[in-house]
């Protein structure tokens, strides 16, 4: 099943996609009234679960008889019914997450390799714990949304493709064993990065937490709909031109280990997202690099997930 968020009438509101993936039903049409994404996420349970799956299955004239209002009410906020995917105002699916997006830094080892060689370091080829940072994100860049070059701040924009974990449930404690329980879903993220930021400031956090530079979509793929872990292609282009080109099953420290080690000591809170690392073929990894410029569109893709498409703005 695939969440969504979207925009209509002024409003942003969750969805989702019919089984043909043709249209966006609002969740509303399961019952589901004035919650945002998270709020979707925490009050799942087996039967709005089901009831959502149901509404996939139906038709979308079906969805606008469900959805019709009835009532005078003005409090009564239902929708104006299914709404064309390919014309549908997509925004991130959590456009405002509730806390600081928890990062893997060098979590595929040819991208541990191709950023000692940007650095000048000496590649050790053991990692024996993961890197783990966060990056803020006021806002989440929409799926098709600008990415701001920041110009003035800014002279080695990058992109780096990656899988995101959206948590289901309050996680604390919890074993490997245990770790897949609490995986609501996943999404495709472009943990945007200033090169030069991040190295003049000698940590990640600024460099990536600049306004805009956490696109994030196209949806919430819901754990269900795929085997777990999941092993997908992950891709990015820019303009066109294949960068990354590897599989999620290349993670270094995988989902299991990431949720279990973090929730030993920290409550991971329903609608955290976890961005786990980017693949090879980030801009710093080329010789000479292929830094982003204005008017760049970089093409985020992860097989069954989607992709996001982002200009960079001049
Ligand atoms: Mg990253």
């Amino acid at each position: 099943m695939k969440l969504v968020s979207y925009e209509i009438n002024g409003k942003v509101r969750t969805g989702v996609l019919s089984k043909d993936e043709k249209w966006i039903y609002p969740t509303e049409a399961a019952g589901v009234l004035n919650e945002d994404m998270v709020g979707l996420i925490r009050r799942m349970d087996a039967d709005l679960f089901a009831a959502l799956q149901e509404l996939t299955l139906k038709t979308a004239a079906q969805v606008s008889e469900t959805v019709r209002p009835e009532s005078e009410d003005p409090d009564c906020q239902m929708t104006d019914g299914p709404v064309l995917l390919e014309t549908a105002a997509l925004k991130a699916p959590i456009t405002h997450p509730e806390q600081d997006v928890i990062c893997l830094g060098i979590n595929y080892m040819a991208h541990a390799v191709e950023s000692a060689r940007y650095k000048k370091e000496a590649f050790g080829g053991e990692r024996p714990y993961a890197v783990y940072f966060s990056k803020r994100v006021n806002e989440a860049t929409d799926p098709c949304g600008s990415i701001p070059a920041h110009a003035d701040l800014v002279d080695s924009l990058d992109y780096e493709a990656e899988l995101a974990v959206i948590i289901g449930k309050d996680a604390r404690g919890v074993s490997k064993e245990e770790a897949r329980d609490y995986v609501f879903g996943y999404t495709v993220l472009n943990d945007v990065s200033a090169r030069n930021v991040q190295t003049q400031h000698k940590q990640w956090y600024f460099g990536k937490s600049l306004d805009g530079f956490t696109p994030i979509g196209p949806c919430i793929l819901t754990a269900d709909s795929i085997p777990y872990p999941p092993v997908l292609k992950i891709k990015s282009y820019v303009n066109g031109e294949l960068r990354q080109d590897s599989t999620t099953d290349l993670l270094i420290f995988d989902i299991d280990h990431v949720i279990s080690e973090l929730s030993q000591g920290m409550t991971l809170r329903a609608g955290t997202i976890i961005a786990m690392g980017t693949p090879a073929g980030v801009g710093m990894g080329f010789v000479p690099p292929k830094f982003l410029k204005a008017g760049d569109v970089v093409e985020c893709r992860i097989e069954s997930i989607g992709s996001i498409i982002n200009k960079v703005a001049r």
